[in-house]
């Protein structure tokens, strides 16, 4: 299994890897990785791969659903490296940066929308979440203002470590109902926004501080049905 490094360190942009597999279409499976993997509503991250006598450009990063394998996906017609080779990873940081901010700017809203969460997605402009609001009534403007006030409070984001037995007994910190975390995987990273602001787990990437998101606004609320609500944000403007 890839050592996930960017799980305890988001920021780094490079490090070194060395090729375990190449499995089928010319794709990369190294023994340690920057690259996120699609997953949790954050797209896989680009960047490149480099190693003495080659270089490829990675278009994003998957886990094999059955193996769990991290893998990093070459544009068509790209070299590949050998297995054993020592590749250089280059993250594409300007994308990865804009997906931390906004994936840690939806965990602000889950803390200003008291309602289950039921779905998401994270772009480098715009994000969403869906909630299952019931007779909760939503205010584009309010939405806003209390977002921009948890990004100006400059809450500290953190992680730890809880095990599934501590995560049963506390299953309110689960908000999304639709993506459980993985059952039966040990330990379950826990993310924290400050000291009350947000706890769930996440297996995403984070900014550490919220000053880093910058200004958001709500572009959007569409009606999915008699509960539901999509609530769009990107960043303002300003
Ligand atoms: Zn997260």
């Amino acid at each position: 299994m890839s050592k996930e490094l960017f799980i305890e360190d988001a920021y780094l942009k490079e490090c070194t890897a060395t090729v375990t597999e190449i499995a089928d279409r010319g794709r990369i499976i190294l023994d340690q990785t920057i690259f996120y993997a699609t997953g949790g509503g954050q797209p896989g991250d680009r960047g490149l791969l480099v190693w003495k006598g080659g270089a490829t450009e990675i278009t994003t990063t998957i886990k094999d659903r059955e193996t769990g394998q991290h893998i990093h996906v070459p544009a068509e017609g790209q070299k590949t490296p050998n297995v054993g080779d020592t590749v250089t990873c280059h993250l594409d940081w300007d994308n990865r940066y804009l997906h931390m901010r906004m994936h840690s700017g939806l965990h602000l809203l889950c803390a200003v929308v008291p309602c289950g969460v039921t779905g998401g997605k994270i772009g480098a402009q715009k994000s969403r979440l869906d909630f299952d609001i019931g007779d909760y009534q939503l205010d584009k403007e309010q939405i806003s203002v209390q977002l921009n006030a948890l990004v100006d409070a400059a809450h500290d984001l953190g992680s730890s470590w809880i095990s599934q037995q501590e995560l049963d007994q506390n299953m309110d910190l689960v908000r999304t109902m639709s993506v459980q975390p993985p059952r039966g995987a040990g330990s379950i990273r826990l993310v924290a926004v400050g000291e009350s602001v947000d706890l769930q787990p996440c297996g995403g990437t984070h900014v550490k501080n919220t000053s880093e998101i910058g200004r958001l606004r709500v572009s959007k609320i569409e009606n999915k049905g008699k509960r539901n609500r999509r609530v769009n944000i990107v960043f303002a403007e300003d």
